[in-house]
């Protein structure tokens, strides 16, 4: 089987030889309060910072998925007032959640071939100076939009917080990791490992916020998570397993810059695929290349014809990503990440022109 679903998606392949060895070392049974597991921890968290180019004075933590990470972001870092900004169903989701938490937050929606940024600019002044955490979505797993993360572009005041959901492009491409003070994703995207570990990023500003906040009524408390990084632990028992791959992986990958190189030229592969094929009748969801998500293609058609190609995957044990929300059926999507090599999209090509 091959899955090109968005998530879960294929694990690399190495991860079961790194599963194997994590279960002859004892590294499954291991305390998250060990020599061992401190070790391990700080290791992966070093490799990370180098392997994905990420500034030395933001922090990681490793939680359980990027969904708590939305609320990790509402219950310790936002004051009195969010802004959701968002253009499909999880940038809405995350909106929705922190609501219930947040009295003041609110979300407005802009459109599917609108850039944020300049969306951003048409929020008036008053509004923008209320806002203390603006909250925005890189990967749009939904529709398969990827925005430029720019905090000049954006215009919101120097103290504003800005949080990025970056689930599907977290691993995959090289992020603006200074553009933004919370990057948050989940492992079952780009990482290439099964589900169950969640990546936050913070920088210096998002931790003395939450300092300022000192909120400290959930378990999920940043400065609970910060307490324990600082001894290379964490605030919960956390999914060992899941750094490990990740520790193993960060060892053996290329940087970011070449995979991010590789998940271009992957996409160019595909977007010359989708624009010549005669077989099929699809056109990207998102029109403008530069608002495409490089590794999550959306491609939109009758819903006839997205059954055929979905039936076609079927058929021959290839999984392919069914449309999401408002695009349920007349969409469906291809994950490009990572973890898919070029011969897996010729492997599919090959079937789709038959
Ligand atoms: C998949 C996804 C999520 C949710 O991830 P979980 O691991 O289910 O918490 C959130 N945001 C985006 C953009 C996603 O693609």
């Amino acid at each position: 089987m091959l899955s090109f679903y968005p998530g879960p998606s294929k694990v690399y392949p190495q991860t079961l030889g790194f599963i194997q060895e994590a279960y002859e070392q004892g590294i499954v049974s291991i305390n998250h309060r060990s020599a061992r597991f401190e070790k391990l921890l700080k290791e992966t968290l070093e490799n990370l910072h180098v392997k994905w180019a990420i500034p030395s004075d933001y922090t990681i933590y490793f939680i359980s998925s990027a969904t708590e990470a939305w609320e990790i972001v509402a219950q310790s870092l936002i004051e009195k007032q969010s802004l959701h900004l968002y253009n499909g169903a999880f940038g809405k989701k995350w909106g929705h959640y922190v609501e219930q938490i947040i009295p003041l937050a609110s979300s407005l929606e802009f459109g599917l071939n609108e850039s944020l940024s300049e969306f951003a600019q048409q929020i008036s002044p008053d509004l923008k100076s209320k806002i203390d955490t603006i909250c925005l979505v890189q990967s749009e797993t939904s529709n398969g939009t990827g925005q430029v993360i720019n905090r000049q572009a954006l215009g919101f005041p120097d103290d504003c917080l800005i949080a990025v959901d970056a689930t599907s492009s977290m691993g995959g491409i090289l992020l603006p990791w200074a553009e933004a003070d919370v990057w948050l994703a989940s492992c079952q995207k780009c990482m290439g490992i099964p589900a169950g570990l969640g990546v936050l990023v913070c920088s210096p500003k998002a931790l003395k916020r939450a300092e300022k906040l000192s909120k400290k009524d959930h378990y999920n408390s940043i400065l609970l998570m910060e307490q324990n990084r600082k001894l290379f632990q964490t605030h919960y028992t956390p999914n060992v397993l899941g750094i490990y791959l990740l520790n193993r992986l960060s060892q053996t990958l290329p940087p970011i810059e070449e995979i991010h190189k590789n998940t271009m030229e992957k996409m160019a592969i595909w977007e010359d695929f989708w624009t010549h094929q005669s077989q099929f009748e699809f056109d990207f969801l998102i029109e403008k290349n530069e608002l495409r998500l490089a590794t999550v293609l959306a491609l939109k058609g009758q819903s006839a014809e997205v059954s055929r190609i979905l039936h076609v995957g079927e058929q021959n044990q290839i999984d392919l990503g069914k449309g999401y929300g408002t695009w349920k059926n007349n969409t469906f999507r291809i994950a490009n990440f990572p973890s898919h090599t070029v011969e897996d999209i010729h492997t599919l090509i090959q079937l789709l022109q038959v």
